[in-house]
């Protein structure tokens, strides 16, 4: 068909294009839990459905979407299933993914408030109601980025621009070159994403000075003191909430204050643990977390926001906008605040819309009862695990994050590779892989909004299960 005549709307068979999308989403997200918890096909066979020329002659946009939908169905990991526990991945509450299908229609380029003032609104409100949920300053300024990764590093953005400008250098106008040097302290358990961050805003991966961490992966306070003590300003400090093992938290409250009577700017790292301090029962184990300067969380994990979407959040919010406008020397009491002014990109989607959308339907109980669920069944998996001969729970359960091991001694990594190997190939739950203080482990994320008590205790079934075939065929 391709592009020949303009109409005015919508042709037919792109009003079908768009009811087949909807139908097939509908159709996939219903018959999740019937879909194999592995993969059909390969990266070779998927190029291979994929691939090859683009066709001279365009065809009608509804053949597209469904030959699309057909062909990429086996190579779709059944992330939105309840029983995916890899990675940390939320699974898109549909609430969020109808949501998502409005922003795309509506094809606002969200950047600026005066001309696309619906969706400025939705998310500006968003940031305020999750600033709220989150227990953190209320007039803290807030972007809407693609991730956690994108968030830490406009958070160091921010950061670097706040040290900088107090030390009398506008680091925008004359980069880093001859600027006064920024020192970094992080624990050495922090995220690969942090150090990634680190790199992008030109304060180096390998010149951090890092702090020594317990078998959670928490900063040692004594430690933190030691590091920072012969430090002197500019010092960017790196915290986490939530350690992506054992969902363990930096002792905020001990160090928080010793960062800044050194002036120190104190970023979190938050992307799934920060959802915890949503919960009054669970807050207590991130004291202090709002003491910090900004803070990075994810959308599309603990929320359970479709890909791709996070949010970073500074407590001032002039350096977040120096760092990040396009205008020239932004000032914040000149003109309206616009979305772009806190993210890096100029046009961009509404990608906050979604969150709005979710919050909406889950409410704050909602929320604050999920996340609790989540460290419920989370506890109730480890129990499970510890009580078989032979399987360790490594991590103390602080969160929503099961670190296992299966045997001990020697042959203990490949013990444990190949119990998750037994339990992808059963396919019925999907936990995934991780190497921490030196071994080969299987971890549990519980984080999707459709997990209940029955999927977890399948999760720890397969796990038992394949743990004693694995042992067994040690044996023969
Ligand atoms: C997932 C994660 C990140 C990175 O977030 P992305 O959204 O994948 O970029 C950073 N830090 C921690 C602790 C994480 O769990």
């Amino acid at each position: 068909m391709g592009f020949n005549n303009v109409s005015q709307g919508l042709k037919p068979e792109e009003v079908e294009a768009m009811k087949v999308a909807c139908e097939r989403a509908i159709a996939y997200r219903q018959g999740v839990l019937d879909r194999p918890g592995k993969l059909d096909i390969d990266i070779t066979e998927a190029l291979h459905r994929f691939g090859g020329a683009l066709p001279e002659e365009g065809r009608d946009p509804d053949t597209v979407i469904k030959e699309l939908a057909d062909q990429a169905d086996a190579g779709l990991l059944h992330l939105t299933s309840p029983r995916w526990f890899a990675y940390v991945a939320g699974s898109s509450h549909p609430a969020g993914v109808a949501a998502d299908t409005l922003v795309s229609a509506w094809g606002q380029n969200a950047a600026m408030a005066e001309t696309t003032p619906a969706t400025a609104a939705i998310e500006q409100t968003a940031g305020k109601w999750m600033l709220d949920l989150l227990g953190l300053p209320k007039d803290s300024g807030v972007g809407f980025v693609t991730g956690g990764t994108v968030a830490n590093s406009v958070g160091i953005s921010a950061a670097r621009n706040a040290l900088l400008h107090r030390e009398g250098w506008d680091v925008e106008a004359k980069g880093l070159f001859g600027a006064p040097e920024i020192s970094v302290v992080i624990g050495d358990e922090a995220h690969s994403s942090v150090y990634a961050a680190l790199r992008y805003n030109g304060l180096g991966a390998e010149r951090v000075h890092k702090v020594a961490t317990d078998d959670d992966g928490r900063i040692l306070a004594d430690d933190f003191e030691r590091v920072i003590a012969p430090l002197s300003a500019p010092i960017l400090v790196i915290v986490q909430a939530g350690h992506i093992n054992s969902c363990g938290f930096d002792p905020f409250d001990k160090i928080i204050p010793v960062a800044h009577a050194k002036n120190a700017w104190v970023h979190v790292d938050g992307a799934f643990g920060l959802w915890m301090n949503s919960v009054p029962e669970l807050s207590p184990r991130l004291a202090g977390v709002e003491l910090a300067d900004s803070w990075s969380t994810d959308l599309h994990k603990w929320l359970n926001a479709p890909y791709d979407a996070g949010l970073i959040i500074s407590k001032d919010p002039v350096p977040l906008a120096r760092s990040m406008s396009e205008r020239a020397s932004y000032l914040p009491e000149v003109g309206a605040w616009d979305p772009s002014d806190y993210a890096m990109e100029l046009s961009r989607r509404a990608r906050g819309v979604p969150s709005y959308a979710i919050l909406k339907t889950l409410g704050k109980s909602g929320l604050r009862e999920m996340v609790a669920l989540h460290c419920r069944l989370a506890a109730r998996v480890a129990a499970t695990i510890e009580a078989e001969p032979g399987l360790t729970v490594l991590n103390e359960v602080h969160g929503n994050q099961v670190a296992i091991r299966c045997g001990s001694g020697r042959d203990s990594d490949e013990m444990t590779r190949e119990t998750l190997r037994i339990v992808h190939q059963e396919g019925d739950v999907y936990p995934s892989h991780g190497f921490w203080r030196g071994c080969e482990i299987i971890r549990i994320s519980v984080i999707s909004y459709a997990t209940q008590e029955d999927d977890v205790d399948r999760a720890a079934k397969a796990i038992i299960r394949a743990w004693k075939k694995a042992n067994k065929g040690r044996h023969d």
